[in-house]
């Protein structure tokens, strides 16, 4: 179980969970039934083709039937008119407070309905079901939703969190290995930034983990989920500065995704891969981590086919414009940004004396 503000949740990683997903979820069930209410249901057109036939015969089974609201893959979905009509389609199901909504997709959808349901009767019960290696490792877990506006990102958002949180690692063998890598950075994170043995079992482990091989890919799941977890419950509403460690090499990745305007040419991850990297890289040149793991940092990333050189990007920028994307971050302190770096590998730290000249200088010799 995941203890967050006095409330637990639990968070269960079974190979084939889905198959009896009626029995999994039965405590979040209550209040629906076959002659009755249907059970709700978000998804995106991927995850519904994929994977509604599997929940819906074993709800039936067990006596319920489900109701979908299903939207367009992608990022797109997380929007003002999406949620609106989400709201509304959950008000005209009846849904209570004390009902659950079940979220069956990847970070897009688990956003989407968590703040849906945070804001539906001032906040009814969800769960997530996450289909993707990073929802399934990160935006699962945490009770962080939000949708995107015209001024960026997961702007408009609640903290809400899931009853409960259901893992079929299974699902994975469907994804697009390009997703599954993305997702992975976010694995090879943890170890980076707190657990030096994970990281070395990654760096053992990591093909199997990326083939979906069960016993390693339940591993490093379980392990990421811990972490977070751990890292969330210390600092839920990221007011203490311990959530930030989260963030490594997010303020890298970030400006990356804002210079390739948050497109199919960068995902997430990839950008968080790169970010990682140049964080290692510039906590070596100020002497707080050694060359060599710093070295070690980029090889587990490039060996898990993820962009480690930002050379190869083919971004036009130069480092002072990608430093740029940066000065608009809502944590800018005067000219210094609050950034996540490394003392080792498993040993990350906040550095509050980062200049972003020095940044944009760094990041030249990088590109
Ligand atoms: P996504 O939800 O867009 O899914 C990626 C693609 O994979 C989509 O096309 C989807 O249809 C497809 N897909 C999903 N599951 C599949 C499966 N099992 N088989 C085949 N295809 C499948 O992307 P994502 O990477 O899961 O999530 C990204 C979102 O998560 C972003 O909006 C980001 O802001 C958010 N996020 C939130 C948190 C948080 O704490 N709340 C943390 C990290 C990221
Ligand atoms: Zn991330």
């Amino acid at each position: 179980p995941v203890a967050l503000a006095g409330r637990s949740y639990d968070v269960t990683i079974e190979s084939g969970a889905l198959e009896d997903f009626a029995g999994y979820a039965r405590a979040c069930l209550g209040g629906f039934d076959k002659s009755g209410r249907a059970v709700p249901f978000v998804a995106d057109r991927n995850t519904h083709r994929l994977y509604s036939d599997t929940v819906e015969r074993s709800l039936s089974k067990a006596g319920f039937r489900a109701d979908w609201f299903v939207v367009e893959p992608g990022e797109a979905a997380k929007s003002w008119p999406v949620l609106e009509k989400l709201t509304d389609w959950l008000l005209d199901l009846g849904v209570t407070r004390s009902d659950h909504v079940f979220a069956l997709g990847g970070g897009v959808v688990g956003d989407l309905t968590g703040f849906a349901c945070a804001i539906t009767k001032r906040g009814c019960g969800f769960v997530q079901i996450p289909t993707t290696l990073l929802a399934q490792v990160d935006s699962s877990v945490g009770g962080k939703t939000a949708i995107n506006t015209r001024a960026g990102k997961n702007l408009i958002g609640a903290f809400h969190q899931p009853s409960a949180v259901l893992i079929d690692p299974l699902v994975l063998g469907t994804l697009p290995d390009r997703e599954m890598r993305a997702g992975y950075a976010e694995v090879i994170k943890y170890g980076l930034l707190g657990d030096a043995e994970f990281f070395g079992w990654l760096e053992a482990n990591g093909t199997d983990v990326l083939a979906r091989e069960p016993e390693a890919l339940s591993h490093a799941i379980a392990t990421s989920i811990k972490a977070k977890a751990r890292i969330v419950a210390e600092d839920e509403r990221e007011t203490t500065g311990v959530r930030a460690l989260l963030n490594l090499g997010h303020t890298f990745g970030h400006a990356l995704e804002a210079e390739t305007g948050f497109s199919d040419r960068l995902l997430h991850g990839e950008a968080v891969a790169a970010g990682m990297v140049l964080a290692a890289r510039y906590s070596a040149r100020r002497d707080d981590l050694s060359l060599s793991d710093a070295e070690r940092a980029a090889r587990a990333i490039a060996h898990a086919g993820l962009p480690s050189e930002i050379s190869t990007l083919a971004l036009n920028a130069s480092g002072r414009e990608l430093a740029d994307h940066m000065r608009h971050d809502k944590k800018m302190e005067g000219d210094t940004l609050p950034f996540l770096l490394l003392k080792n590998i498993g040993e990350a730290y906040l550095a509050r004396d980062v200049d972003l000249a020095d940044i944009a200088a760094f990041l030249d010799e990088q590109l």
